[in-house]
């Protein structure tokens, strides 16, 4: 039994395990094609990681064929600094792309963080 290489990406992918249920994490907001969950070593009081349900290796996988998601996951984020009331303090929006950004997670993710003043440099 062989698996397509997309199957054996997932099943190694440890987003898509969270997204599985298969490995645990702490849920903040869910649609039917997004899930977010708190960050297991937050940088913030509020680090939120939102991902899409689809598995997308990063932000260079992104193609016209399933662009439309990230609608999803900026609508989701407005929905989720509701839900923590940061929407009017404000946050910050980060997403790792590729060796140079530390990008450890090889599934489409980006950091909501916030919660305190994170000052006017971005990094
Ligand atoms: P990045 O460096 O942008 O790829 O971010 C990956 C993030 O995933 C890091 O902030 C980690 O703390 C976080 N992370 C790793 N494993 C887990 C996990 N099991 N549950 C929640 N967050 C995780
Ligand atoms: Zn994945």
């Amino acid at each position: 039994m062989f698996l397509k290489r997309e199957d054996k990406e997932m099943s190694d992918c440890l987003f898509c395990r969270i997204v599985n249920r298969e490995i645990p994490s702490t849920p903040v907001y869910e649609t039917d094609k997004v899930y977010a969950f708190l960050d297991i070593e937050p940088e913030a009081p509020v680090h939120v990681l939102i991902v899409p349900k689809q598995h997308i290796s990063s932000h260079n996988a992104l193609t016209e064929d399933n662009v439309d998601v990230m609608k999803d996951i900026h609508l989701a984020v407005n929905e989720i600094v509701k839900k923590l009331g940061i929407s009017d303090s404000g946050y910050r929006l980060i997403n790792n792309c590729g060796p140079d950004s530390g990008q450890t997670v090889f599934h489409l993710h980006y950091h909501l963080v916030g919660g305190k003043s994170l000052g006017t440099k971005i990094l």
